[in-house]
């Protein structure tokens, strides 16, 4: 993995790694706002491209959601997709254009549809039939239309290289197309006086590195827009595809430049429309973990190095599972170096685990860093995604601090938590 250094100490935007865990304290989410400018402004400058800006860029919310991430969002001419009432909150609290915001979830309660409509959400990612009876009611008690997409099982599923195709897929979330769920559903909506189909969505999973599953994908949603327009007697003008772009964690993934999704992708939707007889829609991308993820490292402290004679060297640090769920949850492989010896040999193997009462409180193992000492600062790269998001409670460690750093200068955009944080609810 790339990385700079100045005088043996790992540099991030710009700054001095091992000062800031000195003047923040650790554990520390730092966030590198020029990486996270430029990774939202390729993606929009390939909208331009590929599609003369008939589109946006949502950012997956959920991926990095706290106020400062959302005014930076909303500054660079981002628009988003939430998933939670909490989501939405700090979206309207950020000062978000709400006409940007797209909504989502398989099961939004009550609450959370009347929040969206009254604060005019720009478009609900409709799921189920239930939820789309729940707006109709809704909508017409507030006086309203409320704008949907639906989301698709397009019964196409990818994770990282492969992808597959199935009859019908297992999944919680949306409209299947094979079992005639998703034309029902356009049949209900034709019925529906406040609920009004514009498009269609779909996300077909996370860390893909091909381009071809997205190809697949769109070809499959746009002949169920061209059925799905002809039944409702009005075309469908939205196409949203979702996120899922893959990133380097480790040296052994190898992305694809995200300008190449776009290219592949929109010459498909083009042929695509071209053969169907369609207008070309305007189209949607969502991504979260490309635009955050490598914007993103966690400093921690070592505090004891633990061998085990032909077993293995724990390293414990100041954090775990409770900033970084992730290896816990699904083995995620990050990158772990020491910032204060980031020019010496990555040549210790190290398994680096967290404090928290639960063998699996690991962030990775059997990883190569350099020999590390209590005290030291351990830093693990790419963690802009879904660490801080994903964060939990348990064994009531508090949550990290998240810094802003750009050129040099470092800012606090999270405070960490206190223990009165932590009781704020206890009665
Ligand atoms: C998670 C998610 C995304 C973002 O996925 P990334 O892998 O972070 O790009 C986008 N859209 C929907 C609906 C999602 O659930």
């Amino acid at each position: 993995m790339d990385y700079q250094t100045k005088n043996g100490h790992l540099l991030f935007g710009g700054c001095d790694t091992v000062e800031l865990a000195r003047e923040f304290g650790t554990p520390l989410y730092v966030l590198d706002e020029e990486m996270l400018v430029e990774n939202c402004q390729s993606f929009l400058r390939s909208m331009e491209k590929y599609y003369n800006g008939r589109g946006m860029v949502a950012f997956a919310g959920k991926s990095l959601c706290c106020l400062e991430v959302f005014r930076i969002m909303k500054r660079e001419g981002m628009a988003l997709d939430v998933v939670s009432g909490g989501e939405l909150y700090t979206a309207a609290k950020a000062g978000f254009p709400m006409e940007k915001v797209f909504f989502h979830g398989n099961n939004k309660t009550p609450q959370e549809i009347r929040m969206a409509l009254e604060y005019g959400v720009g478009h609900i990612v409709a799921d189920n039939p239930v939820e789309l009876a729940l707006l109709e009611d809704i909508s017409a008690e507030l006086g309203k239309t409320a704008k949907v997409l639906f989301r698709i099982k397009p019964g196409v599923e990818a994770h990282t290289h492969q992808y597959i195709q199935t009859g019908q897929i297992d999944s919680k979330f949306g409209f299947a197309l094979e079992n005639g769920e998703a034309i029902r559903a356009v049949e209900q909506a034709k019925t529906l006086s406040h609920v009004k189909l514009c498009g269609l969505h779909c996300h077909i999973g996370s860390q893909i590195f091909g381009t071809e599953p997205f190809r697949e994908a769109a070809r499959i949603m746009l002949r169920f827009m061209k059925e799905a327009g002809e039944l409702l007697g009005a075309p469908l003008h939205i196409l949203n595809l979702g996120g899922g772009f893959g990133i380097r964690y480790t040296d052994d993934d190898e992305p694809i430049p995200y300008i190449e999704y776009m290219a592949d992708v929109s010459q498909t939707v083009r042929e695509t429309c071209g053969a169907l007889g369609l207008d070309m829609p305007e189209i949607v991308i969502e991504p979260g973990r490309s635009v955050c993820g490598p914007a993103g490292i966690t400093l921690y402290t070592v505090g004891n190095v633990k061998t085990i004679e032909n077993v293995r060297t724990y390293v414990s640090v100041d954090g775990g599972m409770t900033d970084n769920p992730r290896y816990a949850l699904y083995q995620a492989p990050y990158t772990a170096l020491v910032a204060n010896q980031a020019d010496r040999p990555a040549d210790f193997t190290a398994t680096i685990a967290g404090r928290c009462c639960e063998s699996g409180d690991l962030i990775q193992e059997h990883t190569l860093i350099q020999r590390p000492a209590p005290g030291d600062i351990l830093a693990v790269l790419c963690t802009g995604a879904y660490n801080y998001s994903m964060a939990s409670h348990y064994n009531r460690v508090l949550n990290p601090a998240m810094v802003l750093v750009n050129g040099g200068s470092a800012r606090l955009i999270v405070k960490r938590e206190s223990y009165e944080d932590l009781l704020k609810n206890d009665l």
